[in-house]
């Protein structure tokens, strides 16, 4: 039985057509790679794994350890062990970042009468390299800078110890001594866990430290193309998109040319 298995997804967010027959199987421990244009449905993918209701899912079905997916709720997914790493991570004022790292983690908020050091969200900040006196008191997101925000994301995500871990662009906005730290840290924690990694990037930079089994590539709102994650990125970074998929659907061109997310 595979760890995750998705097939013929359809997903519409607010009357609009999304996902249109996307298939997927991970199994455990399997790092995949999604690629594609922006808009092509990526996001929409990780939204719909993790079960946010707006994700409407009009015909197909998702599995994870056998178990059906479709009409669970939010909480009972992350109970099986996926969690996520949001493209846009949020900023929650009145939330503590050492707060929401513990509850990640199935813990109780901090008390220093019961535990006069704080050692839930202490050790994780500083694996992925986040001074803990610096960040655990701050509001979550509130003035952080990208990396910081991607930063703590990871962190929250290494509390909750998933058996599948959804990176939705961990890479973009980080400079490259940190993207090492984060990159690092991802690599040692799939290996030590065990953990199957879903993970959107439009670079390869973290690629060598994670060690993709596969990269896919999305457009339409379905995986057009699968492949070796190297030869993959290798031939998309000297053709584009378009040629390399051998089709150009309105839209995706002028995406493709005007460049990609930052
Ligand atoms: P990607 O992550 O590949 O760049 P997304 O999954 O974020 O793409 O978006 C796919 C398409 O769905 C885009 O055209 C986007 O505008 C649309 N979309 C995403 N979220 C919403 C929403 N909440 N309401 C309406 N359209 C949406
Ligand atoms: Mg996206």
């Amino acid at each position: 039985m595979s760890l995750l298995e998705i097939q013929d997804l359809h997903v519409s967010i607010d009357g609009k057509k999304v996902l249109n027959g996307l298939n997927l199987t991970m199994e455990k421990g399997e790092v995949h790679v999604i690629m594609g244009p922006n808009g092509s449905g990526k996001s929409t993918l990780t939204m719909t794994i993790l079960g946010y209701p707006s994700y409407n899912i009009t015909a197909g079905k998702m599995t994870f350890s056998g178990t059906e997916l479709n009409s669970m709720p939010i909480y009972e997914r992350a109970k099986l062990g996926i969690s996520i790493a949001y493209q846009t991570p949020p900023e929650i004022r009145g939330v503590k970042l050492r707060d929401i790292i513990r509850i990640s983690g199935n813990k109780p908020l901090w008390n220093p009468q019961d535990e006069p050091e704080e050692n839930i969200a202490t050790p994780l900040l500083k694996k992925v390299g986040l001074n803990p006196e610096q960040f655990r008191d701050r509001d979550i997101g509130v003035g952080f800078s990208g990396g910081e925000r991607k930063r703590a994301e990871i962190a929250q995500v290494f509390a909750a110890m998933p058996r599948l871990m959804i990176l939705d662009e961990p890479d973009s906005g980080v400079d490259i001594d940190s993207l090492k730290t984060i990159a690092v840290d991802l690599g040692e924690y799939i290996k030590e866990q065990n953990c199957a990694c879903l993970i959107i990037t439009h670079y390869r930079h973290i690629l060598p430290y994670l060690k993709p089994d596969i990269a896919h590539v999305m457009c339409g709102g379905k995986i057009m193309k699968s492949g070796n994650p190297f030869e993959v990125f290798t031939q998309i970074e000297e053709k584009g998109y378009c040629e390399y998929l051998g089709l150009c659907p309105p839209g995706i061109k002028e995406e493709t040319e005007r460049g990609m997310e930052i």
